[in-house]
């Protein structure tokens, strides 16, 4: 287990230290966290669409993406910095109209895009009209069920101006998603399972 966790490490920290290319313009966002991610920062929890916890969870969490999980997920513990993935002014802050509780943020982009960061722990420090750019700080990482210990993560958006369709937004931030992708998910099944033996890996 402490083999396989210092190989995960390795692997995230190659992820990061890798030689940049220059940048995909056709992803014009950065990542909503400023450091590298790790288990004592953050991990990618949960992908955009049809996931293992919207298949679980859509009914009750996801009814408003029409039961697909319509962001992407971020685990970090509560008060973690959260930095702006590209330039832009700020629309909303805690309007929960567009959920993701205790607290969010709407930032629309200079891109042509509108982010939402959710499940903030606190109001965001800034006024809507207020510019931001891209790498500054916007807010801090909360917890929707407010224990700070029972999932805490930052649930991130990227929608259309009109707010009403939503984009994977691993399509539109520049960063290494398929190592990210090898560790981090929710407690909810990572790996194809044997459907009359639950318990027996494949
Ligand atoms: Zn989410």
């Amino acid at each position: 287990m402490q083999r396989l966790a210092v190989a995960c490490i390795l692997l995230l920290t190659l992820g990061f230290s890798a030689p940049v290319a220059a940048q995909d313009v056709s992803k014009p966002f950065g990542l909503p966290v400023a450091g590298p991610p790790g288990p004592n920062t953050w991990l990618f929890g949960q992908a955009y669409g049809n996931t293992a916890g919207a298949y679980l969870r859509g009914d009750e969490w996801y009814r408003a993406g029409q039961r697909l999980h319509f962001g992407i997920d971020l685990s970090m513990r509560c008060g973690t910095p959260l930095v702006a993935i590209g330039d832009g002014e700020v629309v909303a802050a805690d309007d929960l109209s567009f959920g993701s509780a205790p607290h969010n943020l709407l930032i629309r982009h200079d891109a042509g895009y509108v982010s939402l960061y959710g499940h903030l722990l606190e109001r965001p420090p800034l006024m809507v009209g207020q510019r931001v750019v891209r790498g500054q700080d916007v807010g801090l990482s909360g917890d929707p069920d407010l224990t700070c210990d029972s999932r805490p993560h930052l649930h991130l958006e990227i929608r259309s101006l009109d707010y009403r369709t939503t984009y994977n937004p691993a399509a539109l931030i520049d960063a290494p998603w398929d190592t990210l992708a090898l560790i981090g998910p929710f407690s909810y099944p990572l790996f194809q399972q044997d459907l009359d033996n639950a318990r027996r890996w494949m």
